[in-house]
Parts: structure tokens; C-alpha cells; sequence
């Protein structure tokens, strides 16, 4: 079977993969890898905005895809940025191979805060099914406690429960009962 590949982008706390991989595995019926770390990629600073271009993680994602890959999942600590938007917390290809989260705005030293590490826990494995979710063909979903729904600033993630409403939780069943992974 098809594996999901979890792979850090520059550095990334240990602890922090073996979370993200536990959710993963909680979630997702298939065996899950770990591949080796990547370097941010060059030319993905944006030196106006100090921030790192998304596209460029997800697009070195891509290339390292190995073959068989079901799913790839990049997990990096600098903040992203699209040109549309002043941050992201996460990005994937809907319905495709292809995600990345970011930690940087899930700590709460981000907002001047002390560090609080089960908060730093909770809010990566609900990125996480975020993103995974719009890999396995889930929306964005009105219920604000469900992982799909949109978080645009780090009140809304905490607002979100650390699973899928029962809607979203059925399709992700569906899909995989269809065997289509
Ligand atoms: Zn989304
Ligand atoms: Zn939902």
C-alpha cells in the first residue's frame, strides 16, 4: 500500500514529528515514513516580508516525492506566505499528493506568549488533519469545531477540536473504504 511520507523542512523539534506522525496515524489507514529533512529551499526567503514562499516548499516537496508516495507532508518552523495572503499556517494541493505545514505561528512565543508545549501539541496535529484533509478531497467546513473549518488567525485553531465533525469524518471513511488510496 501507498504510504504517507512525513518529511521536516529545515529544523524541526523531534517531538514535533512524532506528534504530527501520531495524528497521522490516528487518522489515516496507511503505513506512515519518515523521509530524511530537507533544506528550506533557496530562493523561498522573501526578504521583503521576512517570511519564506510556500510554493517553493511545496514545489521541493514534489521533487523529493519518492514513488510511492501516497501523500507527502512537509513540516517546517519558519512562517509562509503566498502573495495573496500575510501568512499561512499550512498549504496543500487539494486532492493531491502534496502538503506543508508550518509551526511557526502555533507556538505561543510567536505572540510574545511563554512556551506552552501541549498547546504547541494540539494546534500541529489540527493543522495537520487541515491539511491532510484537503489532500483526501475535504472543504472547508461551517462547523468552526471541526479541523476543515478555516482558521485564519490562531483563535480559530484553538476554537477547533483536535478531530473531524462527524460530516468530514464520513467522507475521509468513505474514501478509504472505496480503496481509492
Ligand atoms: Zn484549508
Ligand atoms: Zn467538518
Amino acid at each position: 500500500m501507498n504510504g504517507l511520507y512525513l518529511v521536516a523542512i529545515g529544523g524541526v523539534p523531534a517531538k514535533a514529528l512524532e506528534w504530527i506522525e501520531n495524528t497521522a496515524a490516528e487518522w489515516f489507514p496507511m503505513p506512515i515514513r519518515r523521509l530524511p529533512p530537507l533544506s528550506i529551499p533557496e530562493g523561498a526567503y522573501d526578504a521583503k516580508r521576512g517570511q519564506y514562499q510556500s510554493v517553493e516548499l511545496m514545489k521541493m516537496l514534489a521533487q523529493n516525492a519518492p514513488r510511492d508516495a501516497s501523500r507527502v507532508l512537509g513540516v517546517t518552523d519558519v512562517d509562509l506566505e503566498i502573495p495573496m495572503l500575510s501568512f499561512l499556517f499550512g498549504q496543500a494541493q487539494f486532492d493531491g499528493p502534496i502538503a506543508v505545514v508550518s509551526l511557526c505561528r502555533l507556538h505561543q512565543e510567536f505572540y510574545g506568549l511563554p512556551p506552552e508545549e501541549s498547546l504547541l501539541r494540539e494546534r500541529a496535529a489540527k493543522e495537520v488533519l487541515h491539511e491532510l484533509g484537503h489532500t483526501f478531497g475535504l472543504v472547508h467546513c461551517a462547523d468552526s469545531k471541526c479541523a476543515m473549518s478555516l482558521a485564519t488567525h490562531i483563535e480559530l485553531v484553538d476554537a477547533k477540536a483536535e478531530q473531524y465533525c462527524t460530516h468530514c469524518g464520513m467522507q475521509l471513511v468513505q474514501r478509504f473504504a472505496s480503496r481509492e488510496e
